[in-house]
């Protein structure tokens, strides 16, 4: 996969936006999501959307933008004072923004009157951290103008801290922002919806104190993507603190000098640096640097130790783990790593479940070769069972028509009385086994093997027969190989007599099956449905004592030479039987 990228892994923040909605709702305090760390990445928008949060904030209208236009079901609330110079803006994407000046507030109402719509509006009042906000003594004018203007709809009010003074929000300050709302309430006769207390450094104020006031609402960002409050970087109790890795590459490994040789100057930028004497070490060099994210806020997830970094590279000492080139190393990141490696263009970011199911592909191709080898190395006791058709048992079984004419759907002797006791057990459930193909000739499996040639020629007219069959080889057998000419392999899916159809199993639709790697039996990333059925097929199977197919959830062996190496037996029992 590539480098350097972000791996997210959306159940662990949608297990943090749940448990912190949870918390903070359990004194009546609801939670705006906060997206500008993931630079309003829709993905993760989702899952906070689908956590149960319905306002979403970013501070840049850009972000809201992409998010809106990716369809994202939220409110959005804009967190800061809009420039004047994206009021426009702020008004065709925001539903709401947070506003410190009358002058950007009275352009809001313009553009909102222009375009007939309504924008809300929460007023900030600053409260020591000396970032954005209204001084308290201001706020009553600014109250009594904002009500005064068209397409403008107050909403609440609000205070931010612990941002650039570092200023707690505790009881005082809470309580301070409670008493400036009744205050404005009882002048203007309103009912404000939003009393927006603050942001993750809220934290330890809201498990210690008796009483939340009017505060009924926090925006939430750091806590829910890195599991901390703010205002000591402490994990909340619960929550993961490892929902985001960065991963980079290893682009040179050599043992060299811990410390520079030559005339010392400035560094890259414009420091001199200093090194601690270690002798010779193994440097590792990553291809991600300060152009990719804040290195700074990087923690290794492996005892190595970053020793300095460029604009392109990180150099790690490996502290004696044998990194070589290619290998990858992740970190932990903190707020501003997050941050900067969300928006860095050099840095790709990828859900965690598809990571995982890359790697699970990659491990089923590695089983797989290695299974192939192993396959000539088996040595096979044929048992000389005879083939039976199953068409003759009387077992309740459907059958997938052939392409094969007359077909007879034949295996071997303990196959078929295998096939009886499953048929048997679908029976009580009212499902049915369809029977897809068991024994084949050469001459059945050379004509699968063309029709498939074929259809593919036609799907890729460009591409070259050594690929076609390449693709093609990729899920069927060349004649010789394939193990559906022992008698002891059976393909089959189950139909579901209740709702008469084809169980879905995830590639498929009804009989017909897109090969692919989601065909991989245990691939990750298949429906639950589909996954609860493979494990009712699987499970049937091998209570028979089949095993499934490495890379086909609906193909089985029993006694052949695939059966042999995967069971870890002298031998196999039944060889080709070429009829
Ligand atoms: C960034 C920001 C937040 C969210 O802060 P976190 O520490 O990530 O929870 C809340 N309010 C405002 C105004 C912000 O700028």
């Amino acid at each position: 996969m590539l480098t350097p990228r972000i791996e997210m892994n959306f159940k662990k923040i949608a297990h943090n936006a749940k448990a912190l909605k949870d918390l903070y709702g359990s004194k009546g305090i609801d939670v705006i999501g906060v997206t500008k760390v993931v630079c309003g990445n829709p993905y993760i928008a989702d899952v906070l959307v689908k956590s149960g949060i319905n306002i979403l904030a970013d501070s840049r209208i850009e972000n809201i933008r992409k998010m809106r236009n990716a369809g994202v079901q939220a409110q959005f609330l804009l967190l800061r004072t809009p420039s004047l110079s994206q009021a426009e803006a702020v008004v065709k994407y925001a539903d709401m923004s947070l506003n410190t000046d009358l002058t950007v507030i009275k352009r809001l109402s313009k553009y909102a009157i222009d375009c007939d719509r309504f924008h809300k509006i929460v007023l900030m009042v600053e409260l020591g951290d000396l970032r954005e906000g209204l001084i308290p003594s201001d706020l009553n004018s600014t109250v009594k103008q904002v009500l005064e203007l068209e397409n403008i709809e107050l909403i609440g009010i609000g205070t931010n801290l612990a941002c650039l003074g570092g200023v707690k929000p505790d009881d005082e300050k809470m309580e301070c922002l409670s008493s400036i709302t009744k205050d404005v309430e009882d002048k203007f006769g309103l009912n404000l919806e939003i009393v927006s207390g603050g942001n993750s450094a809220n934290y330890d104020w809201f498990t210690s104190t008796q009483d939340v006031g009017r505060i009924n609402n926090l925006r939430l960002g750091e806590s829910i993507y890195l599991g901390r409050e703010t205002l000591n970087r402490k994990p909340i109790p619960g929550l993961y603190t490892d929902a985001f890795a960065l991963v980079s590459e290893v682009i040179e490994s050599k043992i060299k000098s811990s410390v520079p040789y030559g005339a010392v100057g400035q560094d890259a930028f414009g420091n001199v640096p200093e090194f601690q004497d270690r002798g010779d070490i193994r440097r590792a060099i990553l291809g991600v640097g300060l152009q990719d994210v804040l290195v700074s806020g990087l923690t290794p997830r492996t005892d190595v130790e970053i020793l300095g970094a460029s604009s392109d590279h990180i150099i790690v000492d490996t502290k004696g783990i044998d990194l070589n080139v290619g290998d990858e190393l992740k970190f932990d990141l903190n707020y501003g790593a997050l941050l900067s490696a969300m928006t860095s263009p050099y840095v790709n970011e990828v859900s965690s479940d598809r990571v995982s199911a890359q790697e699970y592909c990659e491990t089923v191709e590695q089983k797989y070769r290695r299974h192939v080898q192993h396959l000539p190395t088996k040595f096979i006791k044929e048992n000389n069972s005879p083939l039976i058709s199953l068409k003759t048992s009387g077992f309740n079984l459907m059958y997938e028509p052939s392409i094969k004419k007359e077909y007879k759907y034949m295996v071997r002797e303990s196959v078929f009385d295998k096939i009886g006791r499953i048929s048997k057990r679908l029976d009580g459930e009212d499902k049915t086994l369809i029977i897809r193909s068991v024994w084949r000739s050469f001459e059945h499996q050379r004509l699968l093997w063309e029709k498939r040639v074929e259809s593919l020629k036609k799907e890729y007219p460009k591409k070259e027969i050594e690929e076609i069959e390449e693709l093609v080889s990729y899920f069927i057998a060349p004649p010789s190989k394939s193990t559906h000419s022992t008698g002891g392999a059976v393909d089959a899916l189950i139909y579901d007599l209740k709702n008469d159809c084809v169980m879905r199993f995830g590639t498929n639709d009804g009989l017909k099956i897109n090969l692919n790697d989601k065909c991989y039996p245990y691939h990750p990333y298949i429906t639950p449905e589909a996954k609860k059925n493979r494990k009712l097929l699987i499970g049937l199977f091998e209570e028979e004592d089949f095993v499934v197919d490495i890379k086909e959830y609906w193909h089985f062996d029993y006694g052949n030479i695939a059966w042999a190496v995967e069971k870890g037996k002298d031998h196999a029992i039944y060889g080709i039987i070429e009829a």
